[in-house]
């Protein structure tokens, strides 16, 4: 049987455009599908923009801070139509470099929306094209919990790129990655922000001492953190948007806008994956460690597989993909020790296990090594600000499981760290390492 093309990947966004571009070295024919701008949730609608707009909350920080060095005041204020124009001509050069990308690797882009119609065949817009393996890239969207009344009236991530004025007033529903980002950058940008979570602490999942240490942060800085089991309710009125809370902060918020930042769903509805014998599990596609789905020939990757949502692991996972389907290797994504960062103000960077993971794991065995201190930028800018600094340690093998910080560049530091740990670096190496001198990275050579 011949096929058009040796790979079809659906979905030109971090995964399907790595996995494509890699194949395409290996003399592979390869065609993608994409819909929307290239480049995906990452370039487009996450973390790209997101940045660029972290980066314009925190000027009027700075302007405030240089006062403390002997500037005189600064009078500024936010333009922000020229904001989000800024940020989409950036948008639009990124898609252009994806462009060249594909075009340099001699890989064919189909403009529109594909569906599988059988296991090697699938049709884009009114066009057939069959394949010998297919990469399923599509990424996700985000959900709205349905049974918050009223949620229609709120918007997701994706329209916060798009809105024609800055809120004045605005809150935030839930307390993950999007939700914090989102707070932060709305209160830097001028924004008054009510963020409401369902736990004691943002960020479940990472460790206790970066969630308090951001909410603490976040708290100083202005944004209101109501915890609140119960769902509130969002009713449309003349005034703007009404949000009526339950529980111990029973009352109303009168907000301008109203953001749902409660989770992601893979994009497979309309996929026809039914049509190839793909299976589903709990919303994601059902994915083997070399990204192989129900389906010999059909793989995934990215975040409609529902592992680590995050862009370089979607590149890694569909480079791994590439290499082994047309490179000749046997390439698996290590999902250990992947390092991320919440771009919050104050940021936050962590690798490795959390002190609750680590202490599941070793027990007893387990050392903490923690600093908190007032940064030195911060000695002059007059503002109350705290970096947190912490290792967690396997006492008997002096194995530095994890690193965690909340600061300012922790981003930058955590990454370097992430080397070490990747590598096995034990507490030792640490100590024996010379700091930089003054740096808020040589805390973690100096932790004792
Ligand atoms: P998350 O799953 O991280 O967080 C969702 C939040 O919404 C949680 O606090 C959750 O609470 C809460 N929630 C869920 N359902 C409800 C509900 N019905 N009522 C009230 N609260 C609710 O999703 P995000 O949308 O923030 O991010 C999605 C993914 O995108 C992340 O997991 C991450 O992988 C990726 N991402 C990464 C970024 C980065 O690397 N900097 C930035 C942005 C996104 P609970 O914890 O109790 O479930």
């Amino acid at each position: 049987m011949t096929y058009d093309y040796d790979l079809f990947v659906i979905g030109g966004g971090s995964g399907g455009i790595a996995a494509a571009r890699r194949a395409a070295q290996y003399g592979t024919k390869v065609a993608v599908a994409e819909f929307s701008r290239l480049g995906g949730t990452c370039v487009n609608r996450g973390c790209i923009p997101k940045k660029l707009m972290v980066y314009a909350s925190h000027f009027p920080g700075l302007f405030a801070d240089a006062q403390g060095f002997g500037w005189s005041g600064v009078e500024s204020t936010l333009d922000w139509k020229k904001m989000l124009a800024a940020v989409d001509n950036e948008l639009t050069r990124l898609n252009g470099v994806y462009q060249n990308m594909i075009d340099n690797a001699k890989v064919e882009l189909f403009r529109g929306y594909a569906k599988f119609l059988d296991p090697h065949t699938l049709e884009i817009e009114d066009r057939k094209v069959t394949a010998d393996k297919i990469l399923i890239a599509v990424g996700g969207q985000p959900v709205k919990p349905p049974e918050i009344p009223g949620i229609e009236h709120a918007i997701t991530s994706d329209d916060m790129f798009l809105l024609p004025e800055q809120p004045k007033c605005m809150v935030i529903l839930g307390g993950g990655y999007i939700g914090v980002e989102f707070a932060c950058i709305m209160n830097g940008l001028g924004s008054e922000v009510t963020q409401i979570i369902r736990n004691d602490l943002i960020l479940r999942g990472f460790d206790d001492d970066l969630r308090s240490g951001i909410q603490e942060g976040m708290q100083k800085h202005g944004i209101e953190v109501l915890t609140i089991a119960e769902s509130p309710t969002i009713e449309k009125t003349p005034e703007g948007l009404k949000v009526t809370l339950a529980g111990k902060h029973q009352g109303t918020i009168m907000a301008d806008v109203v953001l749902s930042a409660t989770g992601r769903k893979p994009n497979l509805e309309k996929l026809g994956l039914e049509n190839a014998g793909v299976e589903i599990n709990k919303g994601a596609i059902a994915v083997d460690e070399y990204s192989h789905t129900s389906q010999e020939h059909i793989f995934a990757v990215g975040d409609c597989t529902d592992r680590i949502n995050l862009t370089p692991v979607a590149i890694n996972e569909g480079r791994a993909f590439a290499d082994t389907q047309f490179g000749g290797m046997s390439r698996t994504m290590c999902y250990e020790n992947v390092p991320s960062a919440v771009f919050s103000t104050p940021e936050a960077a962590t690798v490795g296990l959390t002190e609750a993971e680590a202490r599941e794991r070793y027990g007893d065995a387990v050392k903490v090594y923690r600093a908190k201190f007032k940064p030195m930028y911060h000695t002059l800018s007059g503002r109350d600000e705290r970096t947190m600094v912490k290792l967690v340690v396997e006492e008997d093998t002096q194995k530095v499981l994890g690193a965690h910080m909340v600061g300012d560049s922790a981003a930058e530091i955590i990454q370097g760290m992430a080397i070490a740990i990747k590598m096995g670096a034990t507490k030792k190496d640490f100590d024996a390492t010379v700091g930089i001198h003054p740096s808020t990275a040589e805390e973690f050579v100096t932790l004792r």
